[in-house]
C-alpha cells in the first residue's frame, strides 16, 4: 500500500482479504478432526471474521507426529546450513511481500493501529526471520581445550519438536521470535497462536511452505489454551515449550513439563515495568512523552509496558504537566485509519478486565487525572481511553498487578534509593527505565534494578541484536539476539581418545 493510503484504502483491503480459518498441518490447511470451530471476532466493531478450526488433543497428536516425522527424516534438521539460510531468507522476503495483507489481518484480529501493524509488527517479524536466517551458517561448534590425548567436540544439536505457544498482543512478531531461532537451529515447530488472534499465524504456515520449509516442520494449531495449549505442554513427544504469555499460564507449563517428560521450558511472561524520572532528568518533556507512549502504545497491551511511573517529588508538577499534555493528545480511533495511534482492546473480556482495574484504583483512593472510561461504544467494538492515576501507592492492586491496558499508575518518590526500592517491589522483572543526566547515577540505578532490560533516557528501544526477557516471575530464557539460539539446542560432547 502506498504511503498515502487512506482509511478507505485499508477498509477496501480489509473487506477483500481472504481470512485463513483452518489449521496448517503437514503442508496443508485442514479442519479440526472434531469439526469444531470457534468464532474469531474483530474488536474493531464486534463483527465475526471467521469460524476458526478449534484444535484439541487429537489434532495436537497429529501435528506433533508430523513434526517428529519431519525432524527424524533430517529433511530440515540435517539439511545444509546454507539451505536453511536460503529458505529462511525467502520467508522473510515473503513476509515483506505480503506485509499489507498480514498487517490488515493483524489489525482486524486484535485491534492495533494499522500503521503500527505495518511499521512495527510486519517489519520486525521479517527482520527477525532474516536475522536468524543469516545466522544459520555463522554459528560454529567448539573444540574443548583438553590435553593431547583426546579431542572433545562440543556440538550444538537441535532439540527435536518445539511447541511455541504465543499470546495475542503481537501475534506475528511473537511467532517470529520463536520460529526464527528454533528453525535456524534445525527444529520442527508446532505453533499455537492465541485464540483471540490466530489469523497471521495461520497465514504464516502457508508462507513458510511457499518459502520451501518442508511439510511438517512448521505446524500451526489454532485453539484455546486448555484445548490445544495444554496437550502440547503435556505431550510426551514435545521436546521443548517456548511460551510467551501470562505468568499464571507460564507456571502451568512448568507443571505440565514436570507431569510429563521433563521437556525444556522457556517462559516470557508478564511485567509491571517501572519508569523512573529523577530530578536531574534534563528533558522532562521527552521523558513525559516516552512515559505516555511507554504505556499507551498497543493500547497498553504490552508485556514491558511502563505501567508504573515513579517520579521524584522535586520534578513531579512539571513532569505531570508534560505527561497530561502528551497523553491528552492520544485518543482511541478506528484502527484502520492510518492516522490512528491508539486502537481497540483485543476483546470484551480484556476490556472488562481493564475497566475493573480502573474501578479498583478509584476504590483504593487513587485519583484519575485522565480518561478512566470506555470509548467509541457506538462502533460495536471495544475501546478504552488512555487513563492516568495519580496518588498511587505501590501496594495498591493497580501498582502490583499487570493490567495489560492503557492505564498508568503514578507514584511519588523522594530519593534515588526509594525509587530503586519501589521499582524492585514487584514479583516481575521484565523491564525498567530511568531518566537522569548523571552518568554515574544512570549506571548505579540500572545495575540495582532487577529486570531483564533497563533503558536509560529512552523507553522500549532496541532491535533484534539485543536479548529480551525477564528476571523473577517475568520468566527465563531470552528471545532475540544470538543468545536465543542457545535455548533451541542441546550441547553434546563427543570425546575422542587419541592413541599415541
Ligand atoms: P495467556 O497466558 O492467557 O495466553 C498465552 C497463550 O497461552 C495463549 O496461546 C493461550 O491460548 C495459552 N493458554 C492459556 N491458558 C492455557 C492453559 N491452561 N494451558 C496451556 N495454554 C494456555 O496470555 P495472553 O492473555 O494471551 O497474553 C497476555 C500476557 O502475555 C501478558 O501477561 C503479557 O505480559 C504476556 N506477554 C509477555 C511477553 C514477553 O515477552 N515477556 C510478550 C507479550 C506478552
Amino acid at each position: 500500500m502506498a504511503a498515502t493510503a487512506t482509511r478507505d484504502d485499508w477498509k477496501t483491503l480489509a473487506d477483500q482479504v481472504e481470512i485463513p480459518h483452518q489449521a496448517f498441518i503437514d503442508g496443508r490447511y485442514v479442519d479440526a478432526l472434531s469439526g469444531e470451530t470457534f468464532d474469531d471476532i474483530s474488536p474493531i466493531d464486534g463483527r465475526r471474521l471467521a469460524q476458526v478450526a478449534s484444535c484439541g488433543s487429537a489434532d495436537v497428536d497429529v501435528a506433533v507426529a508430523g513434526a517428529r516425522r519431519a525432524f527424524e527424516s533430517g529433511v530440515w534438521s540435517r539439511s545444509a546450513p546454507k539451505q536453511r539460510k536460503a529458505v529462511l531468507l525467502r520467508l522473510a522476503e515473503l513476509i515483506r511481500e505480503h506485509a499489507d495483507e498480514l498487517a490488515v489481518l493483524e489489525t482486524l484480529d486484535m485491534g492495533k493501529p494499522i500503521s503500527d501493524a505495518l511499521a512495527d509488527d510486519m517489519r520486525l517479524s521479517a527482520d527477525c526471520i532474516q536475522y536468524y536466517g543469516e545466522a544459520v551458517d555463522k554459528v560454529y561448534d567448539e573444540i574443548a581445550p583438553t590435553g593431547p590425548n583426546a579431542i572433545s567436540m562440543i556440538r550444538r544439536e537441535p532439540l527435536g519438536v518445539v511447541a511455541a505457544v504465543v499470546p495475542w498482543n503481537f501475534p506475528l512478531m511473537m511467532a517470529a521470535w520463536k520460529l526464527g531461532p528454533a528453525l535456524a537451529a534445525g527444529n520442527s515447530v508446532v505453533l499455537k497462536p492465541a485464540e483471540q488472534s490466530p489469523l497471521t499465524a495461520l497465514r504464516l504456515g502457508a508462507l513458510a511452505a511457499e518459502a520451501g520449509i518442508p511439510d511438517g516442520v512448521v505446524q500451526v494449531v489454532p485453539g484455546d489454551g486448555p484445548g490445544a495449549g495444554r496437550p502440547l505442554g503435556l505431550h510426551p513427544d514435545v521436546d521443548m515449550v517456548t511460551f510467551t504469555g501470562s505468568t499464571e499460564v507460564g507456571k502451568l507449563f512448568l507443571r505440565y513439563a514436570g507431569e510429563s517428560n521433563m521437556k525444556r521450558v522457556a517462559l516470557e511472561c508478564g511485567g509491571k515495568s517501572p519508569h523512573i524520572i529523577l530530578p536531574d532528568c534534563g528533558d522532562l518533556a521527552a521523558a513525559a512523552s516516552a512515559a505516555a507512549w511507554g504505556v499507551f502504545y498497543n493500547q497498553g497491551e504490552v508485556c514491558n509496558a511502563g505501567s508504573r511511573v515513579l517520579v521524584h517529588r522535586d520534578v513531579k508538577d512539571a513532569f505531570m504537566e508534560h505527561l497530561l499534555a502528551a497523553a491528552g493528545a492520544i485518543r482511541p480511533a478506528d484502527p484502520l485509519d492510518p492516522a490512528a495511534r491508539l486502537g481497540a482492546m483485543v476483546d470484551r473480556t480484556q476490556t472488562d478486565r481493564v475497566l475493573s482495574y480502573i474501578e479498583s484504583g478509584r476504590g483504593a483512593g487513587a485519583e484519575v487525572v485522565l480518561g478512566g472510561s470506555q470509548a467509541r461504544t457506538e462502533t460495536g467494538g471495544w475501546y478504552i481511553e488512555p487513563t492516568i492515576f495519580d496518588r498511587v501507592s505501590n501496594d495498591m492492586t493497580i501498582a502490583q498487578e499487570e493490567i495489560f491496558g492503557p492505564v498508568l499508575a503514578t507514584i511519588d518518590v523522594a530519593s534515588e534509593d526509594e525509587a530503586i526500592a519501589v521499582a524492585n517491589d514487584t514479583i516481575y522483572g521484565l523491564a525498567a527505565a530511568v531518566w537522569t543526566d548523571n552518568i554515574d547515577r544512570a549506571h548505579r540505578v540500572a545495575r540495582a534494578i532487577r529486570a531483564g532490560v533497563v533503558w536509560v533516557n529512552t523507553f522500549d528501544a532496541g532491535d533484534i541484536t539485543s536479548p529480551f526477557g525477564g528476571f523473577k516471575q517475568s520468566g527465563f530464557g531470552r528471545d532475540k539476539s544470538m543468545h536465543a539460539l542457545d535455548k533451541y539446542t542441546d550441547l553434546k560432547t563427543i570425546w575422542v581418545a587419541l592413541r599415541d
